[in-house]
């Protein structure tokens, strides 16, 4: 590696000063979204991102449906019936502020993205006809086609559109910079975020950005029990590059958090034992509903909620009859009666009814339109499909009419995980957010799946929106505040340390990932109790204190990636607070002690936020329906856009 010549030049000694009003961290959906809506509101905005945002981060490749578009003119539910199935869902462990915006702004949000150049609707016709597909509107939906809620959309469209408009609303655009921590006033933790650093992850240049407000758009955590030196791009579900740096950053500059306590079971991700996501057999998300079908080729049923066989394909996109509507998507695992719908018959079950493994997936027994949907239009505009797999199995001879894939793991996952392989998926913790979606620390906004209890593309794009236009707002009366220089100077030292080592008496990013996700496994696996929890975190301290110093880096590629690893240590550090921080086991955040009492029923339970003063951690609780009335307090908060000023 360090006799090939870098292809780009160094700049190690060089720095840049960069002021505006607003600064925007991160360009995925949710940043793009948050750059559009301050620059919209007259905002000087500088938005920086660590790869190109044109494409980067977990949207950047596509999206085949947005969810909990509540507002859409065929919808059947209003945006106060679809939170509250999303809290009671989770027990009330869910962020009742940011899924109300996202079931409130969602549709408005599809309309904006529509006029920059993003396709919403089937203009061509393709599926004229279908029972998904609202003639009128030519809008096309999915699951559901009684409640009409979740819109199928050809998401590959919708960055490169987002990108031009940022480009015309003058968004000044820092691609391949990343972010490598805040600037607080005076440099103290728990200070106005004033800024951020970063470096050119080509060239090594540093970088300090100046602004009035800041909004946290770096996505979630990952790679924190999951790593395979041998395919390190394939370790998690979400892009290499989207590491929870945010959260790690947020962390040491004293913002506070919620929920970081809950992982899942590897769900659906490589890590050397899966296929990649929507490229192996399945029936969930964008292959719902697929038909399954046994080693013999007989089919697995589909049941409603109650355990009756749905006979017709038909049945399977309807509620039960005594049901209001049914929820299905990123979010939902393991559903509540409440919103259950229909599902192949479960894994033990067709196990015991004689059912042959392997099972396969089979579009050939759906109707012509329905396979049509999944394969060409879901898969394809789906993140990550249209070269991996749609392209790809298409040039390799796959054809649905005929060929069925295999299934792996039970039912819908693309292998079966360890108890110990645990994953931020679904809706884990993170920044804990107000009504402006203002976290802790004064000027610092987030949006995005940077905030506790986040998924999905809609989500993303209008707590984006939101949090530019409340930024915004704090902006226009709020001045730049002077950075500290000793901050900033600590700050170069650090992420400049490793290309000073000594390669040979040193250890690269791969093995210090390596390390800290056997760490995790063994200390914070499924089952938690304190005395492992506590040897954990002591590992982790020896690792920050004596390894971080003798890690080395021969270019800024690897530069960036080593102190991205720095990262996953520090937001390991934070989940094992949390973990110590929940005394009792708590099924709806998937967090399981074997040294509590159960809890008692009618026990009250409550959010538990962490934060650092002084390098301390502070913890506190907070009532799950903090928020209050979602409409009322929506309202109060959103008058102007209440009343169409967008
Ligand atoms: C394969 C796949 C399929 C999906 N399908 C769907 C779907 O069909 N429907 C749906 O609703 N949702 C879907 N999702 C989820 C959805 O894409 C995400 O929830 C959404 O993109 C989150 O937006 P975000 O802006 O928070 O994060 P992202 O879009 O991931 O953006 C985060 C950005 O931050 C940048 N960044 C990270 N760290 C730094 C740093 N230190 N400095 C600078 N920049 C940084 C990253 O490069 C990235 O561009 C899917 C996700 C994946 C991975």
């Amino acid at each position: 590696m360090n006799n090939l010549k870098w292809p780009y030049p160094l700049e190690w000694d060089k720095e840049e000063v960069v002021s505006a009003d607003i600064l925007v961290l991160g360009g995925g959906i949710a940043g793009c979204m948050a750059a559009i809506a301050a620059a919209r509101k007259g905002q000087k905005v500088v938005l920086i991102e660590k790869g190109a945002t044109k494409r980067s981060g977990a949207g950047g490749s596509g999206c085949d449906h947005w969810e909990s578009a509540a507002t859409n003119p065929c919808s059947k539910v209003t945006p106060e019936e679809l939170t509250n199935a999303m809290l009671e869902d989770n027990e009330g462990f869910n962020n009742g502020i940011s899924h109300y915006i996202e079931c409130r702004e969602g549709y408005d949000r599809l309309l904006d993205i529509e006029k920059m150049g993003g396709k919403i609707r089937d203009t061509e016709n393709q599926f004229q006809g279908a029972e998904f597909r609202d003639d009128e509107s030519k809008l096309m939906f999915a699951y559901d086609y009684e409640n009409k809620f979740t819109i199928r959309i050809w998401g590959s469209t919708f960055k490169p559109a987002m990108y031009n408009e940022l480009r015309k609303l003058g968004v000044k655009i820092y691609d391949r910079v990343m972010i490598t921590s805040l600037l607080t006033e005076e440099g103290k933790q728990g200070g106005s975020c004033i800024g951020a650093t970063g470096i050119n992850t080509r060239t090594g240049k540093f970088y300090i950005f100046r602004g009035k407000a800041s909004i946290m758009c770096m996505s979630r955590p990952a790679r924190i029990w999951l790593f395979s030196a041998a395919l390190p791009g394939l370790c998690e579900f979400r892009p290499t590059q989207c590491i929870g740096d945010g959260h790690a950053m947020g962390w040491k500059a004293g913002a506070e958090f919620t929920m970081m306590e809950k992982s899942v079971r590897g769900e659906f991700s490589a890590a050397g034992r899966s296929y990649p996501p929507y490229g192996a057999g399945n029936n969930h998300n964008t292959w719902y509903p697929a038909s399954l079908i046994d080693s013999t080729g007989k089919e697995i049923p589909y049941v409603s909620r109650d355990g009756k066989i749905l006979k017709d394909v038909a049945d399977r996109f309807k509620p039960s009859e005594d049901q209001k509507f049914f929820l299905k998507g990123g979010a939902i695992d393991n559903p509540k009666y409440s919103i259950e719908g229909p599902e192949t018959l479960s894994f033990s079950e067709v196990l015991k009814q004689g059912y042959k493994l392997p099972f396969y997936a089979d579009l050939s027994k759906l109707p012509e339109i329905e396979r049509k949907v999944i394969w060409g239009m879901m898969i394809g505009e789906e993140g990550k499909t249209k070269i991996p797999v749609y392209k790809n199995y298409k040039e390799a001879g796959f054809d649905p009419e005929r060929d069925v894939l295999q299934c792996y793991g039970t039912g819908w996952t693309s292998a079966e995980f360890l108890p110990q392989e645990r994953q931020l998926f679904g809706l884990p913790g993170g920044f804990l957010n107000d009504w402006t979606l203002s976290t802790n620390l004064k000027g610092l906004y987030v949006a995005g799946d940077s905030l506790f209890s986040s998924n999905c593309f809609g989500h993303a794009a209008t707590t984006g929106y939101y949090a530019g236009r409340h930024a915004a707002k704090f902006a226009e009366v709020n001045p730049l505040i002077g950075i500290d220089s000793n901050q900033v100077e600590k700050e170069k030292e650090r992420v400049y340390a490793p290309i000073h080592n000594d390669p040979y008496s040193s250890i690269g990013w791969k093995e210090l990932n390596m390390g800290i996700s056997k760490t995790m496994q063994n200390y914070c696996g499924e089952v938690k109790c304190d005395e492992l929890l506590k040897i954990g975190l002591t590992r982790l301290k020896e690792y920050a204190e004596k390894i971080l110093s003798n890690t080395f880096a021969y270019n800024p590629h690897e530069l960036v990636r080593l102190l991205e690893v720095f990262d996953i240590l520090t937001v390991s550090q934070l989940i094992i607070h949390s973990s110590l921080a929940r005394k009792t086991t708590s099924k709806p955040l998937c967090f399981y002690r074997n040294d509590s009492e159960e809890i008692q029923s009618g026990h009250k339970e409550r959010f538990i936020t962490l934060k650092q003063f002084d390098n301390k951690v502070t913890i506190k609780e907070l009532p799950l329906d903090y928020f209050g009335d979602l409409k009322g307090n929506y309202e109060i908060y959103n008058e102007e856009y209440v009343r169409g000023i967008k």
